[in-house]
């Protein structure tokens, strides 16, 4: 009997080397672990001309971008984006700085989404933000730093719905 190239006989077929590859890589890209997080390059990062830069950084990394706009944001629909800190001394400091220009708020793709955007921004503040990281490099304060990103699947998913729309989130082939 003929032995497939890596098994051990016809009936252990399914066990081939590329037969594991192939399943693998298929439940990797489409079933399993997908996930997906709302970014914004915030008023500061449009100004400062990072935008390429940023989406550079991000798109390395293997995020794919599903959804993207350049808007501004009115003092009214900042304060609802961040209703959550609506009692933090830093709230209508926030809300100003939101509201200042342009920003350009992403859904973004990858498996483990949340949790990996949020390793590759670092942490709120620039001075604590480890090396490498979007906010070590580019921010300047805690408050104007460069970029949000959602803090679980389940807000990103109410983060991505503020700001888009069913037709407007296209997934990538
Ligand atoms: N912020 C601030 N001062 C603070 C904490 C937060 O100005 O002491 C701003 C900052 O722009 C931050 C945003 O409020 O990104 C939301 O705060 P959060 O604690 O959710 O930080 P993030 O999730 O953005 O890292
Ligand atoms: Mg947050």
């Amino acid at each position: 009997m003929q032995i497939p190239e890596g098994g051990q006989s016809l009936k252990g077929f399914p066990l081939s080397p590329a037969f594991v590859y192939l399943r693998s890589d298929f439940i990797n890209k489409h079933m399993l672990t997908m996930e997906r997080t709302l970014t914004i390059l915030k008023p500061d990062c449009v100004r400062k001309q990072l935008i390429g830069a940023v989406i550079d950084k991000i798109e390395r990394a293997g995020f794919r971008i599903v959804a993207m706009k350049k808007i501004r944001l009115t003092t009214q629909t900042a304060g609802e984006f961040y209703a959550v800190h609506r009692e933090r001394p830093f709230y209508g400091e926030l809300v100003a700085f939101m509201s200042s220009g342009p920003c350009v708020p992403m859904i973004l793709e990858k498996d483990n989404a949340v949790s990996d955007f949020r390793t590759l921004i670092g942490a709120t503040d620039p001075a604590q933000a480890a090396d490498g990281t979007v906010r070590k490099l580019y921010a300047d304060s805690k408050g104007e730093n460069i970029i949000h990103g959602s803090d679980s699947a389940e807000n990103a998913s109410i983060e991505g719905a503020f700001f888009f729309s069913a037709e407007e989130v296209v997934s990538v082939d």
